[in-house]
């Protein structure tokens, strides 16, 4: 992929974030690894409904701005999982409502916080362990979000939203999708008699399609 169509896609990809109400203001952020070296995010107080192509961040393999507008004060959350998961090639940072609720709820299983409602959810998604709160900023942040994502390309930061990794952009994004609708489903759930998958089912789940 060409560095115009990265930029074009991205911007493509922010804008319908933005279009479908899973972010908004200037929240949420966008990493796509360049295929020349480090990686191109979405710059600090830009929505991602007006991206400009030209005007994206050109961050280097340490997380240096090397052209561009200035990056998101977020970076470093991207930066976290990029250097955890070599085979990750996107990141996508979302204040999403549902999954933002979830992360305020007193009592989650740290190590799960959601549980395996849908097989799709398995599939995307997989365990979603909580990091735990700091204030915005923090780069305590960036060390408990490398701490867990050797083993998972998604966590929901406490009190504050998903971060979600993908081999592609398109794939970062299907997986916060799939993580925002069950977040939905399960707040819709939360005091229904709920029958989520057996760990058997979940097993079968991972061995058929090869989840980690
Ligand atoms: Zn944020």
């Amino acid at each position: 992929m060409s560095d115009a169509s990265i930029r074009e896609r991205l911007c493509l990809i922010g804008a319908s974030i933005f279009a479908r109400g899973l972010t908004f203001g200037s929240t949420g952020n966008i990493s796509v690894r360049h295929p020349d070296g480090g990686w191109l995010m979405t710059p600090t107080n830009a929505s991602l409904g007006e991206l400009d192509p030209a005007s994206l961040s050109r961050l280097d393999e340490s997380g240096q701005l090397i052209a561009g507008d200035k990056p998101t004060k977020e970076s470093f959350l991207h930066r976290a999982m990029y250097e955890q998961r070599g085979e990750m090639n996107a990141v996508i940072h979302l204040h999403s409502t549902h999954s933002v609720a979830v992360s305020c709820l007193n009592g989650l299983d740290q190590h799960d916080c959601l549980p395996p409602l849908t097989a799709y959810y398995v599939m995307r998604v997989g365990r979603l362990p909580l990091v735990p709160y700091y204030p915005p900023g923090d780069l305590e942040l960036a060390d408990a979000v490398a701490a867990l994502a050797g083993k998972h390309h998604a966590v929901l930061l406490a009190n504050h939203g998903p971060v979600v990794a993908g081999s592609s952009i398109e794939n970062a994004m299907y997986a916060v999708e799939e993580l925002e609708e069950t977040a939905r489903i399960y707040l819709m759930l939360r005091h229904e008699d709920t029958r989520p998958l057996t760990p058997e089912q979940v097993e079968a789940i991972r061995r058929r399609f090869g989840v980690a």
